[in-house]
């Protein structure tokens, strides 16, 4: 009979928390012990458990054991403690769990697709068991967080959004470069060197043709982690003819100029006011670079091309500058600004003398104390965020941050870092988590049935982003709201994006309903037990 099956079945699992007319209808009797308990306690239970661990990969694991046991508990308990476990299911402990995925492997969490499907991946879509997907996170693994080619085990960086909305992750395997992984016999993907060309093309044309076919106009394919010299032609590409978004390049672009709005409302002046220096010029920072010029350019009707005047950037070879612009890959082309040849980061920070230091590169330490210094010596609150991922690959910390510029430096990161006590005064650093944008941005653009994706929505998410940050959180120095009113902050996202969808005419959910904060609410997954009576 069903009683077996049914604990066994994380969608519908309760545990303990079934009742006794539950245990009487679906043939639970003698499977559980008698004790019955609410959601609530299993949630303590397991929260008192996880606090045991020591070890952030050991807390990991407990957290996967629990989404493969019963996924409502696990969203549950993840909404309810998000300050306490997204560092646990996403930067930086995410980062050591791909790193470690054969060895921890356990069961699929999604989709894989690989060279060998080649031909059959519409079959292969027809395999997963769930209709009802809104969103696709896809990867193919090149550019996992800060961490390089993961190949095939980037895949559990995927489901992060899923407590908003019904996702479907998908690790498209095209081989892997990474030596370690070719030689690792726990490896579970390919193991051949990354195919490229036109054998990459062609495999990535049959999944986003398969994806239109199986699934239709509506759902989001979300591009996450691929190699930039991939990521910005397939984005071109695709958003011509699909509802697409690149979590790297664009929603990173949002939530970073959702912390500089708020960021000025401490600092003062407005966009065009400020210089702008980035060090690492790929997916991240010319995304943001591009996101900051157009709303500045919405903001005073200064051309874009003016408005990209104001924005520098620092690559592996020095400042990017006009002298350099035929050698230079084409996304970093509009930045290549009259200025002479600069080679270290330093020297350009002195020479341009940014008000605003954004760090991109990937790379740790290198906001070096003399860099801070300089920043701090010609800006009373210099605006400095340190982006790259995972923790120790940031650019500085957020004690270097603050220490190097006496407290005064308006900080952000990409990855979690504890306040800063300076001189008896605490201060607490911002976390530009790309996870404030992407779920309340998908929601936006499925509620109101978008069919493309359009640089104003993502303009339209920062805004409503910075808007949730209070006078209380400015405070306490944070330029983003706390992320324990995450699924408020995402149905104000959701809203904004969907009314700019309606207002450009993409949206096809007809009609518009009167109180889009309310609809994106009502559209949510909610992770409460549902009754089985
Ligand atoms: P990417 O496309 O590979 O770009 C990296 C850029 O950094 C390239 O322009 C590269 O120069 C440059 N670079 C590398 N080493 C450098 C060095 N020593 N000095 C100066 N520049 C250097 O990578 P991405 O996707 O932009 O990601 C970069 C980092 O941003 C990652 O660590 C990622 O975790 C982080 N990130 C954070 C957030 C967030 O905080 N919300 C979001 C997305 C990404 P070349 O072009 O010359 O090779
Ligand atoms: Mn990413």
């Amino acid at each position: 009979h069903g009683g077996y099956a049914l604990l066994r079945d994380p969608r519908h699992n309760k545990g303990l928390a079934f009742s006794e007319a539950e245990r009487d209808a679906h043939y639970l009797r003698g499977l559980l012990p008698p004790s019955i308990v609410s959601q609530e306690l299993q949630e303590k239970k397991l929260m008192d458990n996880l606090r045991r661990y020591t070890m952030p990969l050991q807390r990991y694991i407990a957290m996967m054991d629990l989404q493969e046991r019963n996924e409502r508990l696990f969203y549950k308990l993840l909404i309810d403690n998000v300050e306490e476990l997204l560092p646990v299911v996403y930067t930086p402990t995410v980062g050591e769990a791909c790193q470690k995925y054969g060895s921890i492997y356990r069961r699929p969490q999604g989709l894989y697709i690989s060279l060998k499907d080649k031909g059959k991946i519409l079959e292969v879509l027809k395999n997963w068991p769930e209709r009802s997907i809104q969103v696709i996170v896809v990867t193919d693994g090149e550019r996992i967080l800060g961490l390089g080619d993961l190949g095939c085990q980037g895949i559990i960086l995927l489901t992060i959004s899923d407590y908003i909305l019904q996702c479907l992750p998908i690790t498209i395997d095209v081989g892997t470069n990474n030596e370690t992984l070719l030689n690792d016999e726990f490896y579970i993907g390919l193991k051949q060197r990354r195919a490229t060309g036109e054998e990459y093309h062609e495999l990535l044309e049959e999944f986003m043709t398969a994806v239109k076919q199986n699934y239709g106009e509506k759902v989001l394919t979300q591009f996450e982690d691929f190699a930039n010299h991939n990521a910005f032609d397939l984005l071109a590409k695709y958003s011509k003819s699909h509802l697409v978004f690149n979590d790297d390049i664009q929603g990173t672009a949002s939530v970073v100029l959702a912390g500089l709005i708020a960021a000025l409302k401490v600092v003062g002046g407005t966009l065009a006011d400020h210089t702008y220096l980035f060090l690492g010029a790929g997916e991240a920072g010319t995304g943001i670079a591009e996101l900051i010029a157009l709303e500045m350019s919405k903001q005073t009707d200064i051309p874009i091309e003016d408005c990209r005047k104001k924005v520098w950037l620092v690559d592996s070879k020095g400042l990017i500058v006009e002298s350099r612009k035929e050698s230079l890959q084409h996304f970093k082309q509009p930045w290549a600004h009259e200025h002479e040849p600069v080679k270290t980061l330093l020297e350009a920070v002195q020479s341009i003398k940014p008000t605003v230091l954004i760090g991109t590169s990937g790379v740790g330490r290198t906001f070096t104390k003399e860099v801070v210094e300089a920043m701090a010596s010609f800006n009373e609150k210099p605006i400095i965020f340190s982006l790259s991922n995972p923790t120790s690959h940031s650019e500085c910390t957020a004690e270097e941050a603050y220490t190097w510029s006496q407290s005064r430096a308006v900080f952000a990161s990409g990855s979690p870092f504890d306040p800063v006590e300076y001189e008896g005064k605490t201060y607490v650093p911002g976390q530009s988590n790309n996870a404030y944008i992407f779920p309340g941005f998908g929601l936006g653009v499925v509620i109101s049935g978008a069919i493309r994706v359009h640089d104003d929505m993502l303009l339209a998410a920062s805004r409503a982003l910075a808007e949730q940050v209070s006078e209380d959180n400015f405070a306490r120095g944070l330029i983003f709201p706390p992320f324990t009113n995450i699924r408020k902050i995402s149905a104000h996202i959701a809203a904004k994006v969907a009314a700019k969808a309606y207002d450009l005419g993409l949206a096809s959910r007809l009609p518009r309903p009167d109180d889009l904060v309310m609809y994106a609410e009502s559209c949510m997954y909610t992770p409460a037990y549902r009754s089985y009576r």
